[in-house]
C-alpha cells in the first residue's frame, strides 16, 4: 500500500489546531506511555493517574493492550508483523487524541525497543513520555492478575514476555517505578508529580 495514495487529500491544514483544543482544555496533551511485564502494574497505575488527573481538571484518555486488543485490533494476533501493526495503530490512534488536546496514558507491555521505537516514532520524541513500570518477573508472577502465566507455564501461551520472550528494559525512560517498593498510592504520585509540569499549558 502506498504511504500518500493519490486520491487521498488530506485537510489537516484547514482543520483547527491542536493549539485551539489545548486552549480549549487548558492543558498540554502528551501521551504517557507506559512499558512493563504483564502484571507489573500499568493499569492499576493509569486508571490512578486518570482519576487524580480528572480532579485536577484534566481530561485524558486510558489506552489499554486488552481493550484495544478487543476492538480496534480485533484482527490482530502476535506474530511479528501483527505486533508492529498493533502498536502503529495504537500510536496513529493516540496522535489523534493529542491532536485534540486530551492526555494518552497508554497500557502496553511494548517488550522491546524496536516496538516502543516505532511507537515514539509516529507519536513524535516531543510526546512521548516513557514509564517503565518495573517488577521483577517472580513479582508478576506471584501476582497473576489475569492468570496468563499460570497458562504461560503450563504452555498454553507462547513467546509469553519474561518468560520465553525477552522484555528489553529501558534505558532513559522518564520515570520508573519499581511497584514491589511502592505502594499504589505512591506510585500513582510519582507519576502525576512528573506530569504536572508537563501538562500545565504554557501560554
Ligand atoms: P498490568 O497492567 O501491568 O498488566 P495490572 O495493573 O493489571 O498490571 O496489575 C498489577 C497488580 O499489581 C494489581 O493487582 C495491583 O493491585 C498490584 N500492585 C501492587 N503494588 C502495585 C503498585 N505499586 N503499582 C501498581 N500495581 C500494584
Amino acid at each position: 500500500m502506498s504511504k500518500s495514495p493519490e486520491n487521498i487529500h488530506t485537510t489537516f491544514d484547514q482543520l483547527l489546531k491542536r493549539s485551539d483544543k489545548e486552549e480549549l482544555l487548558q492543558q498540554h496533551s502528551l501521551c504517557v506511555w507506559f512499558t512493563g511485564l504483564s502484571g507489573s502494574g500499568k493499569t492499576t497505575i493509569a486508571k490512578g493517574v486518570e482519576l487524580e488527573l480528572h480532579k485536577l481538571g484534566y481530561l485524558t484518555q486510558v489506552l489499554d493492550g486488552d481493550n484495544i486488543r478487543s476492538g480496534i485490533n480485533n484482527n490482530l494476533g502476535f506474530s511479528e508483523g501483527d505486533r508492529l501493526e498493533n502498536i502503529r495503530r495504537i500510536a496513529e490512534v493516540t496522535k489523534l487524541y493529542l491532536n485534540t488536546g486530551i492526555i494518552t496514558l497508554n497500557c502496553f507491555v511494548s517488550p522491546t525497543i524496536d516496538v516502543r521505537d516505532l511507537a515514539r516514532d509516529i507519536i513524535t520524541t516531543e510526546d512521548f513520555i516513557e514509564v517503565y513500570v518495573n517488577a521483577p518477573f517472580s513479582v508478576c508472577e506471584q501476582r497473576d492478575v489475569k492468570g496468563l502465566y499460570k497458562k504461560a507455564r503450563a504452555g498454553e501461551i507462547k513467546n509469553f514476555t519474561g518468560l520465553d520472550a525477552p522484555f528489553e528494559a529501558p534505558s532513559n525512560a522518564s520515570l520508573e517505578i519499581k511497584t514491589d517498593k511502592m505502594t499504589i498510592a505512591e506510585s500513582v504520585q510519582a507519576v502525576v508529580n512528573m506530569l504536572l509540569p508537563k501538562i500545565e499549558l504554557k501560554n
